[in-house]
């Protein structure tokens, strides 16, 4: 199997399992082309967790670390949107996906330890399936990240760096450590090949049927890519497949969609309440990939919803009476829906788990 990486700015491509760099010389991150249509019999209940998609993953076939992740199912309420339980997976976060899938790469690909930056979902996942890996890895954070996600990492073994200031600190000093190989969720595409099997195992648990808009929330926006990666694959093998729009919901203080997709309304203004924002998972200035997210949120017609610390609180409050505990960022785009209010066509997608924040 030849896996290649290529460039989204200059188009060069590099061997997918002995890249030149963690990104292309010209600065641009490495992507995978469009993978295989996706092909409902080769799903197999003969592997765990995202694995039983791995037909759609671009790895070869071997033994990979996973938790079985992959788990999150649909709530249904009358009334009520649709809530996708995407942070019911074995660290309580939607990473997992993707993680599963990076460490299946970096076991392939990377010399030890593995470096990673993170404002601490993605890291404790990461340290999580590096331990079962048993591969040594060293996360960098915000020294702002809750005590809870930072306590993750040192339970996982993981060697903890953290870093004062603004969240692009921790990634330039993740970046400049050269004693290991930088391993970002944000810059390597393995991430992508596992978040996208949301989009095939909810296809399969409900037969194709979804409803017509899918919130998220988006900071490096890899939900929104995931979901477009494997809607796409999907659609290629079933044109008559509709795909629904999805509709990423950012914070008010890192809105980076809102300008370049929403181009008639208008800019985008933080209020007194929403610094610091309280939804640190998303605190991103400038996604990686973010000609990628404007394309796939503008063909499947969405559009970007900005919401503050003030509606973010509520829309916990709200997910609490359904039984649902989210952290901040993982209510964000219960927060989006409320502030647009009379959709029940929707999916509203939760991704981070309550307890790692501790009380709404
Ligand atoms: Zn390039």
């Amino acid at each position: 199997m030849s896996i290649e990486f290529f460039c989204e700015y200059c188009g060069k491509s590099t061997p997918a399992l002995k890249p030149s760099s963690w990104r292309c010389i010209c600065g641009g991150p490495w992507s995978l082309p469009p993978g295989p249509p996706f092909d409902p019999d080769a799903i197999t209940s003969a592997a765990s967790g995202v694995w039983r998609f791995h037909r759609q993953i671009r790895l070869p076939s071997g033994h990979y670390p996973t938790l079985g992740e992959g788990c999150g199912r649909w709530l249904r309420a009358n009334n009520e949107p649709s809530i996708a339980l995407a942070h019911l997976e074995p660290t309580l976060s939607f990473k997992d996906r993707g993680v599963t899938t990076l460490l299946a790469w970096a076991s392939l690909a990377a010399q030890p330890p593995l470096i990673e930056d993170s404002s601490g979902n993605a890291g404790g996942s990461f340290a999580a399936y590096a331990a079962a890996a048993g591969i040594p890895c060293r996360i960098y954070v915000p020294a702002s990240a809750p005590p809870g996600k930072i306590a993750a990492l040192h339970a996982f073994g993981a060697e903890v760096v953290k870093i004062d200031g603004p969240r692009f600190n921790t990634t330039e000093a993740a970046i400049a450590d050269n004693d290991g190989t930088y391993c970002s969720h944000a810059w390597n595409p393995m991430f992508l090949e596992g978040t996208k099997t949301m989009a095939f195992q909810w296809w399969q648990e409900h037969k194709g049927q979804f409803p017509k808009r899918i919130y998220v929330p988006a900071g490096q926006g890899s939900i929104v890519l995931g979901l477009f990666y494997g809607f796409r694959e999907i659609n290629a093998a079933i044109p008559d497949f509709t795909v629904p729009a999805i509709m990423p919901v950012q914070h008010r203080t890192a809105a980076s969609l809102w300008e370049p997709i929403n181009i008639d309304g208008p800019a985008v203004e933080p209020r007194p309440d929403d610094v610091p924002s309280i939804a640190d998972g998303i605190a991103i200035d400038q996604p990686v990939r973010k000609e990628a997210l404007i394309t796939a949120v503008t063909q499947t017609g969405g559009r970007v919803i900005a919401v503050g610390n003030e509606e973010i609180r509520n829309a916990q409050r709200k997910l609490t009476t359904m039984g649902v505990w989210a952290e901040p960022t993982g209510a964000v785009a219960m927060a989006g829906h409320m502030q647009v209010g009379d959709d029940d066509d929707a999916l509203v997608v939760v991704s981070g788990h309550g307890l790692k924040t501790g009380k709404v």
